[in-house]
C-alpha cells in the first residue's frame, strides 16, 4: 500500500494535464461558457486535517450539481427517512436532465442527484424551512468554513433565462403531486443553489464531515448521523455521475459527485475527500480530466473502498 498521496495526485494530474484537451465546456448554461477551458486544479484534504493542493486549486468554479449532496444532507437531516417517499434511491441509467423515468414513477425521481430528484429536495427544504434560501446557505457556510459565502447571481440569473428542462422536469413533477409549492419557487431555490462557487481547497473541506462518519473535520461537531452519512456515501458511490456512475465505480472506485461546472468531488471514508476541476465535459456532463485524475489517483495509491 502507497500512501504517499502528494506525490501520487501529483503524478495524476501531471499525466492528466498532458492528455489531449479532450471534452467540451457545458454552453447551455450561458455563463459557464465563458469559462477559461485549460483551468485545472486538484485539493485533498485528509481527516487528519493536513491538506494540499496543485494547479488551479484556489479559484473558484461553479460546483453546479456538487451541491445537491448538501442540499441532500440538510433535508436528510430534517425529514429522516421519510424522505425516500418522495424520492427513490436508484441509479437513473439517464442523462442528469432526463424527463424520461418520471412518467414510469409516477412522478418520484429516482435519486436526489438527477435534477429532477434535486427539485423534489428542493421542494421539500421549502416546505420545512422558514426561508429555504437562506438557511441553505447559512447550512453550507457552517460546513465550508466561508462565513460570506453567496449564490452567484450571474449563474442563477444565466440558468433561469435558459432552464427550460428545469422547468418542465418541475411542471412534470407537480403534475403527479410530488411538488408542494410553487413550480417557480421551488426553480428558484434549484438555481440559486447551483450557482454556489467554491475553490477545490474549499469544497474539499466542505465534503470532509462525509468522510468523517458525519461530523465536522475541524472540531467533530456532527452534522449528520453516521448511519446518513453511510447512506450518503452509498447514493454518490451508485448515482453520483448519472449514466456514468458505474464507470466511475468501476475505475476510480469511490463515492463521488459531479458537477457541469467540471467540479468532481470524491471521498475515502475516514480518509480523504478530493475536489477536482477542470471546465471541459465529456458527453455524460462529467469533467473529462477530472475522471481521470481521479482514476489515476485510486490506482496507484492501490486504495478504493473496494
Ligand atoms: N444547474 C445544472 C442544471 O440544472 C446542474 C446540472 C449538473 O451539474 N449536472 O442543469
Amino acid at each position: 500500500m502507497n500512501s504517499n498521496y502528494q506525490n501520487i495526485t501529483e503524478n495524476a494530474y501531471n499525466l492528466s494535464n498532458s492528455l489531449d484537451s479532450k471534452g467540451k465546456l457545458a454552453t447551455y448554461i450561458p455563463e459557464l461558457a465563458n469559462v477559461d477551458p485549460s483551468k485545472f486544479g486538484v485539493h485533498m484534504t485528509k481527516v487528519d486535517g493536513t491538506h494540499f493542493g496543485m494547479g488551479d486549486h484556489l479559484e473558484k468554479f461553479s460546483i453546479q450539481s456538487i451541491t445537491k449532496v448538501l442540499s441532500l444532507a440538510l433535508a436528510y437531516k430534517i425529514v429522516g427517512e421519510k424522505l425516500w417517499d418522495r424520492v427513490d434511491v436508484e441509479p437513473s441509467g439517464t442523462k442528469f436532465d432526463s424527463l424520461l423515468l418520471l412518467e414510469s414513477y409516477k412522478g418520484i425521481p429516482r435519486n436526489p442527484f438527477v435534477n429532477s430528484g434535486a427539485i423534489v429536495i428542493c421542494d421539500i427544504l421549502i416546505s420545512h424551512l422558514d426561508n429555504a434560501s437562506v438557511d441553505f446557505l447559512e447550512f453550507v457556510r457552517d460546513l465550508s468554513g466561508i462565513p460570506d459565502l453567496t449564490y452567484s447571481d450571474q449563474i442563477a440569473d444565466s440558468e433561469k433565462a435558459t432552464g427550460y428542462r428545469n422547468v418542465a422536469l418541475c411542471n412534470f413533477i407537480k403534475s403527479f403531486g410530488n411538488i408542494q409549492n410553487e413550480p417557480n419557487v421551488v426553480l428558484d431555490f434549484y438555481f440559486d443553489m447551483c450557482s454556489i462557487e467554491m475553490t477545490c481547497q474549499q469544497l474539499s473541506h466542505t465534503f470532509g464531515f462525509l468522510a468523517n462518519g458525519g461530523r465536522q473535520l475541524v472540531d467533530g461537531r456532527k452534522i449528520i448521523s453516521k448511519s446518513k452519512s453511510k447512506r450518503i456515501n452509498a447514493l454518490m458511490l451508485t448515482c453520483g455521475f448519472y449514466d456514468e456512475s458505474g464507470e466511475f465505480a468501476f475505475k476510480v472506485g469511490l463515492p463521488g459527485k459531479s458537477g457541469v461546472g467540471g467540479g468532481i468531488v470524491a471521498l475515502y471514508p475516514h480518509n480523504y475527500t478530493i475536489a477536482v476541476w477542470s471546465p471541459k465535459l465529456n458527453p455524460n456532463g462529467n469533467s473529462f480530466k477530472g475522471m481521470k485524475l481521479l482514476e489515476e489517483v485510486t490506482t496507484h495509491s492501490e486504495l478504493s473502498i473496494f
